[in-house]
C-alpha cells in the first residue's frame, strides 16, 4: 500500500535510479531560467539555429518546467555513461565515421523504459505520485537541469561534463508532482578551467564562442537534422560529429560505460564507402533499424558518404550494381 501524502524520499529516488542502470542522478527544483532565456534570445537572434524551426517553438514552456508540466515540484535528472572504444581509433582523415552514441540500440527508447521503471517502482511507494518522463524531445532544458541537480557543467562545447562520465552521458528527466525530502545543490565544482581543446578541434570552427553552437557550421548537425545552406566539409563525418567530445580530457579519463543496451552494435571503421553506396533499404532496416541512423534513413547517408554536397556521386555507383 503506497503512502498518502508523503514527500518521496530522496534516498529512495537515488537507489531506485541505480537499480534501474542508471549511473548518475540528482534532484532540482523546478524554477525560470531567466538568464538561460536571454542567452537562447541572443542565439536566435543571431541566426544560430539556422533551419533547426523546432527550436524557436514552445519557447514559453521552454525556460519553465512549470509551464511544460503543470503542477510540478521536482525533477528528477538522471544519467547514463555511452563510453566505448568505438571513436578511440578515428583519425582525422578516417572516411564514414559515426558519433559513438549512434553506433548503439537508439538511446531514446532504452532511457524512457528506464525512466518508466523507476516511476512505477516509486509509484508503489508513493500512491499519489505522478510523473512525466522526457528524453531529448521535450523542450526541456535538460542540460541545465542537470547542472541544477549537481550532476556537472556545460562545457564550452554546449555539452554537459560530468568529473566522472565526462560529456559521453545521454541524459533523462522525470517531472514529478510531489516534493522530495531534499534538493541537490547546481554543479559548483571546477568546470572546464582554462582549457580549450573543443573549441580548437571543432573541425568547422561552429563553436563561435564559449557555450555558442552554429548549427549552421556544425557537422552533427549537418548530417543529421539541419538541411544547411552551407557548404560543409563532414571531414568523413557520415552522421554526428564527435571531435569536440574526442579531445576533452575528462572524456579521455571517463570510466566506459557498464550497461550493456549502450554496447556498440556495429563498427562503422568495418563498412567501406563502396559498401555504403551499394546497400539498398532492405540491408538498411535489418542493420540499422534499431540504431539512430535510422532517424536519417539511407538516402542521407549515402549522400553523407559523398561529403554531404555532391548529391549525384552515387547515382554512378548504382548503375554499376545494375549493369553486373
Ligand atoms: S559536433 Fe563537431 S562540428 Fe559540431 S561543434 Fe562539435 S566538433 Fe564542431
Ligand atoms: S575539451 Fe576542455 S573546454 Fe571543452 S568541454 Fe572538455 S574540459 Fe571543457
Amino acid at each position: 500500500m503506497g503512502r498518502i501524502n508523503s514527500m518521496i524520499s530522496y534516498k529512495q529516488i537515488k537507489s531506485v535510479a541505480s537499480q534501474v542502470g542508471f549511473d548518475l542522478c540528482g534532484v532540482a527544483r523546478p524554477r525560470l531560467f531567466e538568464q538561460n532565456r536571454e542567452a537562447y534570445g541572443r542565439w536566435i537572434d543571431a541566426g544560430y539555429d539556422s533551419t533547426l524551426e523546432y527550436m524557436r517553438r514552445n519557447l514559453d514552456k521552454r525556460f519553465d518546467v512549470s509551464a511544460l508540466v503543470e503542477g510540478a515540484q521536482s525533477v528528477v535528472v538522471c544519467a547514463v555513461s555511452y563510453k566505448s572504444d568505438i571513436n578511440s581509433f578515428y583519425q582525422p582523415h578516417t572516411q564514414n565515421k559515426v558519433a559513438s552514441y549512434a553506433c548503439c540500440r537508439d538511446y531514446h527508447k532504452t532511457i524512457k523504459k528506464m525512466l518508466l521503471q523507476m516511476l512505477s517502482r516509486l509509484q508503489q511507494e508513493y500512491s499519489q505520485l505522478q510523473g512525466r518522463a522526457f528524453v531529448d524531445t521535450a523542450p526541456l532544458l535538460e542540460k541545465q537541469m542537470a547542472v541544477e541537480a549537481g550532476l556537472g557543467w556545460i562545457g564550452r562545447q554546449s555539452l554537459l561534463v560530468t568529473p566522472r562520465f565526462g560529456s559521453y552521458v545521454l541524459l533523462g528527466e522525470l517531472v514529478l508532482n510531489l516534493a522530495v525530502d531534499s534538493y541537490d545543490e547546481p554543479y559548483s565544482g571546477v568546470g572546464c578551467g582554462e582549457c580549450r581543446r573543443c573549441l580548437q578541434a571543432c573541425p568547422t570552427g561552429a563553436l563561435v564562442e564559449d557555450m555558442v553552437v552554429d548549427t549552421s557550421r556544425c557537422i552533427s548537425c549537418h548530417t543529421i537534422e539541419a538541411e544547411s545552406h552551407n557548404r560543409l566539409d563532414l571531414s568523413g563525418w557520415i552522421f554526428g560529429c564527435d571531435e569536440c567530445q574526442m579531445c576533452c580530457p575528462y572524456n579521455k579519463q571517463a570510466e566506459s560505460h557498464h550497461f550493456a543496451a549502450f554496447n556498440p552494435l556495429f563498427d562503422p571503421m568495418a563498412i567501406s564507402t563502396q559498401q555504403w553506396l551499394a546497400m539498398d533499404e532492405e540491408e538498411f532496416a535489418e542493420r540499422f533499424s534499431s540504431t539512430p541512423l535510422k532517424r536519417s534513413g539511407l538516402e542521407r547517408i549515402k549522400r553523407n558518404v559523398c561529403g554531404g554536397v555532391k548529391v549525384d556521386c552515387y547515382a554512378d555507383s548504382s548503375a554499376d550494381d545494375t549493369d553486373e
